[in-house]
């Protein structure tokens, strides 16, 4: 899922991207981004329509799908680098805090693996945000908590 490549039609050897979401096309210089961080692994750029100025996107350079589709060896690179960027967005840019987050498949904008790193202020107005909450009834945590254990795998 996170091969970014494909045979030609014509059934060439050579290897052709056939993604083209825009993390893709950014990681190829296809398209301009406010790049702040870039590797073999891991491109870090500033999100074109941000929650608040100073929000990156920090994405794997091979294409992943989501963070379902990671494979191990990107995974610490990853974090790793939107820790980085989280600690710049304090120093840097005064922030006091971040919001850090990945959306896989529903909202999430782009096909393309990426973590936000949000600064984040008090009194910054976010509480827009839409965040709903909900309740366990009796018992129903303790249920929850089984189904997921028992689909992870085993320690
Ligand atoms: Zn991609």
């Amino acid at each position: 899922m996170f091969d970014s490549t494909a045979r030609s039609p014509a059934g060439s050897t050579a290897s052709i991207t056939t993604v083209s979401d825009i993390v893709c096309q950014i990681v190829r210089g296809e398209i301009e981004a406010a790049v702040v961080s870039r590797d073999e692994q891991v491109v870090a750029f500033l999100d074109h329509r941000p929650v608040f100025k100073g929000h990156v996107l920090v994405a794997p350079v091979p294409h992943v799908d989501t963070l379902l589709e990671l494979p191990p060896e990107l995974a610490l690179p990853l974090l790793a680098t939107a820790q980085q960027v989280a600690r710049a967005i304090g120093t840097a840019l005064g922030a006091q805090g971040t919001f850090v987050a990945v959306n896989n498949v529903v909202s999430q904008s782009v096909p393309h693996l990426h973590v936000h790193v949000v600064p984040r202020t008090k009194g910054d107005g976010l509480h827009g945000f839409f965040w709903p909450r909900v309740r366990y009834a009796e018992g129903e945590m303790a249920d929850y908590a089984r189904r997921l254990a028992e689909a992870l795998p085993p320690a």
